[in-house]
């Protein structure tokens, strides 16, 4: 029953009455939903679903993905301890990035990780040389840049020429074989990651396409592979975008694969969580200055990077019983800069003391949290049907300032 007013059973104005704001809900239903749509849009291809981590990162979140059955995709020695801690499986994880340290390389190895996503031939070789030191075999697969045009916002497209993301497309067949020829390496796939957001199917299409022509010429090279990873999900609903439809997607998958023993490996992040989460928000003053109204709240670009990092877009919606009227205003936090919005030119009934609710503000909002301008990360509530738990507790000031050291 997620209406304006409810996360599942629970009343937002309840939340936010025991923890305080800006804080952030999650509906489990809502993510077991979503991974639901990938389970059975796939289910022909027995996919292994690698839940990206850096969409949200928090530990009950990753464990509930690790009982649904996820394998995780990581960017970090981080995000690897995180999902250990929750009780994933190292057999199910793949490390992505392009700047793998030696560090993070060992520590990965170590746990056995399932596959490293190789981004550059440089880091092929260091992940061999540690391997030979650690008596190990690393399991590896090659990010390909299919330069295909995911039409998303630039800061969030990765798989175009200019790039920094994989290895070009041109380059794919000499990076496989400078890596048959590694030692302490076992090529295992191939996989990409277009974009993220992408409202269209076709460029997820045409990059599975262009893997496929690799695929072939590999096996002609007598370089076998077992898997294919097409990254990142699709994307979600912040306003009105037309999403793509996951058992299309499906559709053209499996047509593609047909008749190939490639295991298909999948990495989304913000559609399993994005649309499950929500921030809540008090009014602390309506402000009417020279050319635009200002609603300012308690939540701010730390808490939520997303409006100024991408322009993007997150409906509000008031929760309170408002008497207010109608206004035109920016939403905008207590932060000391211009950027510091999450909103721009909306219509909104709102006075001081409102509660705002700030949707689908699950992926890639609280695991973008900063402490600038010394605020305190927000707390975040896991619902359950008629059940809620903290599942962080809000960050104190001792929590901030306690690693620093006054030494003057
Ligand atoms: C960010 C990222 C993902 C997740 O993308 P979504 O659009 O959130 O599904 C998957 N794979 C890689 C390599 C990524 O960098």
């Amino acid at each position: 029953m997620t209406d304006s007013f409810h996360c599942e059973q629970i009343p937002y104005s309840v939340l936010a009455a025991e923890y305080g704001t800006p804080l952030y809900v999650y509906s489990q239903q809502a993510m077991t939903a979503a991974l639901n749509q990938y389970q059975q849009a796939f289910a022909a291809l027995q996919p292994l679903i690698c839940y990206a981590v850096k969409a949200n990162s928090n530990l009950s979140i990753l464990r509930h993905f690790a009982r649904l059955g996820c394998g995780f995709d990581i960017v970090s020695r981080g995000e690897l301890q995180r999902v250990l801690t929750a009780g994933g499986d190292a057999k199910n994880i793949i490390f992505s990035g392009v700047g793998k340290s030696c560090a993070e390389i060992e520590w990965a190895l170590k746990q056995n990780i399932r596959c490293f996503n190789v981004e550059s031939l440089p880091e092929l070789e260091r992940i061999n040389t540690i391997a030979a030191r650690l008596d190990k075999i690393a399991p590896i697969s090659l990010r390909i840049n299919p330069d295909v045009n995911a039409h998303t916002h630039p800061y969030i497209s990765t798989g175009l020429k200019a790039n920094k993301f994989g290895i070009a497309y041109q380059d794919a067949i000499a990076a496989y074989q400078l890596a048959a020829t590694l030692p302490h390496l076992q090529i295992t796939g191939i996989d990409c990651h277009i974009g993220s957001q992408l409202t269209d199917l076709s460029p997820l299409v045409e990059a599975l396409e262009r893997m496929l022509l690799l695929v072939d010429k590999l096996a002609a090279l007598n370089i076998h592979l077992e898997h294919i990873d097409l990254g990142g999900g699709v994307g979600i609903v912040y306003q009105n975008e037309n999403v793509p439809d996951l058992v299309t997607y499906a559709a053209a998958v499996k047509r593609l694969l047909a008749g190939r023993h490639l295991q298909l490996m999948l990495e989304p992040g913000r559609s399993l969580i994005g649309n499950a989460g929500t921030l809540l928000t008090t009014v602390e003053y309506i402000k009417h200055g020279e050319e635009k109204n200002f609603v300012v709240v308690d939540a701010a670009m730390n808490d939520l990077m997303r409006p100024s990092l991408y322009q993007a877009y997150h409906a509000i919606v008031n929760a309170s019983q408002t008497s207010a009227d109608e206004l035109t205003a920016d939403v905008v936090g207590p932060i000391c800069e211009s950027g510091d919005f999450l909103a721009k030119d909306r219509t909104i009934a709102a006075k001081a003391g409102d509660l705002l609710l700030i949707k689908s503000t699950g992926a890639y909002a609280s695991s973008m949290a900063s402490n600038y301008n010394t605020r305190c990360r927000a707390a975040e509530v896991l619902v359950n049907g008629a059940e809620y738990k903290l599942i962080r507790q809000r960050e104190n000031l001792t929590d901030l300032l306690s690693p620093e050291k006054v030494c003057l």
